[in-house]
């Protein structure tokens, strides 16, 4: 294929991925929400795989449930091998959840052949097993198949003092789209020790984040706030605001009813105002996927020798593209954000700075179903080292130390 038609193809999945964003504002959170509890429910001719999912003691656990197409390159055969792998691992995942508390899960499979997964983050054991749904008769009835399953947990780096948790995450009350309560379980059902929302210029729903708080999981609020004008592609980019105590953050204007318009850090000064700011409450700074991408020309690495005592840098964002996607794409920059990113954090450790990397997901959909807005949840996820941060009320000191 030339190289201007891979490229408009490639635009025209960036503007489909915009499309389907546009799609979510429009629709509104609810509606999305309740689209998701089930794709299939209320259908028929469905068989519903159910069980319950334990750890090798009997104990109920949380984790992810998946159900793929059997024949994993049926997408590729239908498209044609232009297709990138991202976009086939999407289509050919057809439905993904997670199990509650008391380890209960449950999944509507249309007749076909099927690979069921089930996982709970690189610490635990992942099964597959393979399941045959016949064409069920008559054809309105729903037929269903118990399938519980045991998963041994491997590697406990907690042990070893290794805690694990994403520090990027989106909920319904921005552009996400599930509740607070729906991305906790994502988080522990991928083995995450803690978690942080980071909605766009708001903190809403944090009552609710707070209340998922267990003695094994950790949620923190945070706050992606804009800084900038997009639209006159003057942008500074996104920063990540991490465990402040002003839960309002100080940091947005709630009477503009566009939730990517609530900024009022318009200039480098007022985003040093905004790092002080956020570490005078005790919280943590971070600048969020740093490098020139699609939402604005400049990143935030225009004013990085204009702002100082920021605490990270996002050298990894779940809705970048890992290594499989950037070799694809060698020439484009968009697709080797993360490379740079991480480089340049390389060159603040050479300059004397002592500032952390994060691994993020950007997760705006927790079944990881969604192909634009984010990766899957704990796409990207941090891990810090002999220091828990479920002891350390602020967070901070974890980050500075
Ligand atoms: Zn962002
Ligand atoms: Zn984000």
């Amino acid at each position: 294929m030339s190289k201007k038609l891979r490229m408009a193809k490639r635009v025209g999945f960036i503007g489909l991925t915009a499309v389907l964003l546009l799609a979510v504002a429009f629709a509104g959170p609810m509606q999305m929400a309740e689209a998701r509890v089930n794709i299939y429910r209320g259908e028929s001719n469905v068989q519903t795989i159910h069980g319950r999912i334990t750890d090798e003691n009997g104990n109920p656990i949380i984790a992810r449930v998946e159900l793929w197409y059997a024949e994993l390159g049926r997408i590729t055969e239908e498209l044609g091998e232009e297709v990138p792998e991202r976009v086939q691992f999407a289509r050919n995942l057809f439905h993904a959840g997670y199990s509650d508390a008391r380890g209960r899960y449950y999944l509507n499979a249309p007749p076909g052949e099927w690979l069921i997964k089930v996982s709970k983050g690189p610490e635990w054991e992942v099964k597959t097993f393979r399941h045959s749904v016949r064409d069920i008769q008559p054809r309105w009835s729903v037929a269903s198949h118990r399938m519980d399953v045991t998963l041994r947990q491997l590697y406990h780096l907690e042990e070893l003092g290794w805690f694990s948790g994403d520090l990027h995450l989106h909920t319904w009350h921005t552009d996400g789209q599930d509740t607070p309560t729906e991305v906790a379980r994502a988080a522990i059902g991928n083995g995450l020790d803690f978690a942080v929302i980071t909605d766009h210029n708001a903190v809403d729903g944090w009552e609710e984040w707070l209340e998922q708080r267990t003695d094994r999981f950790l949620p923190i609020v945070g706050e992606e706030v804009t800084t900038g004008s997009l639209i006159k592609g003057k942008g500074w980019g996104h920063h990540l605001v991490v465990g402040t105590s002003t839960l309002d953050g100080g940091a947005t204007d709630p009477y503009t009813p566009d939730i990517m318009g609530r900024y009022m850090f318009r200039s480098a000064e007022q985003v040093q105002r905004l790092i002080d700011l956020t570490h005078e409450q005790g919280g943590v700074f971070a600048l969020a996927h740093p490098m020139p991408g699609r939402d604005w020309p400049g990143g935030t690495i225009s004013i990085w020798d204009k702002i100082r005592h920021f605490d990270a840098i996002e050298v990894w964002n779940g809705s970048e593209a890992g290594p499989h996607t950037r070799s694809l794409y060698p020439d484009d920059v968009l697709w080797n954000a993360s490379t740079m990113a991480t480089q340049v954090w390389f060159e603040f450790l050479n300059a004397g700075n002592r500032i952390a990397a994060w691994g993020t997901s950007d997760c705006h959909n927790t079944s990881g179903l969604a192909t634009g807005g984010g990766g899957n949840p704990a796409a990207g996820y941090t891990h810090i080292l002999e220091m828990d941060p479920r002891q350390c009320p602020h967070l901070c000191s974890c980050w500075r130390a």
